[in-house]
């Protein structure tokens, strides 16, 4: 099997809704997600530009980036979590939410992650989500 990795960072505030400790208040991480595709070894590109190889690292490396843009100085809010007059608030003084049908954990982050960047068509085969530097979360298919 061969394997490549790319990573890309996002910086956002979140909160984690019934949690009973320093996550449920409002907070920032700078998110770094590390993404891992791979391929058997019979199944390396064939021909033109991605000739033995899994994919070319720049067009990964894009589609990793530009999807994680999108969480970058967002407010990630699960959906449910917050009454909607705080959300219009929130919306009214110009800050921007990004609602998730997901509670906010590095877990799911990865998940979701994974899942989209397999839909656009990459071989994923781990998304690893770090809170911190010593906190990571792993998905794998
Ligand atoms: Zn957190």
């Amino acid at each position: 099997m061969y394997e490549l990795k790319t990573d890309a960072s996002f910086d956002s505030a979140h909160f984690l809704a019934d949690y009973h400790g320093k996550c449920e208040n409002l907070h920032g991480h700078r998110w770094r997600v590390e993404v891992t595709i791979g391929v058997d070894d019979s199944n390396l590109g064939t021909t033109g530009t991605e000739r033995d190889m899994v994919q070319d690292f720049g067009a990964f490396k894009r589609t990793v980036r530009d999807m994680v843009a999108e969480f970058d100085h967002m407010f990630l809010v699960e959906e449910g979590t917050l009454a909607p007059a705080t959300i219009a608030a929130l919306e009214g003084e110009g800050f921007q939410l990004k609602l998730l049908p997901f509670r906010t954990t590095a877990e799911n982050l990865a998940r979701h992650l994974f899942e989209r960047l397999r839909d656009e068509g990459l071989p994923v085969s781990a998304v690893e989500v770090d809170e911190t530097p010593n906190n990571r979360a792993i998905y794998r298919a």
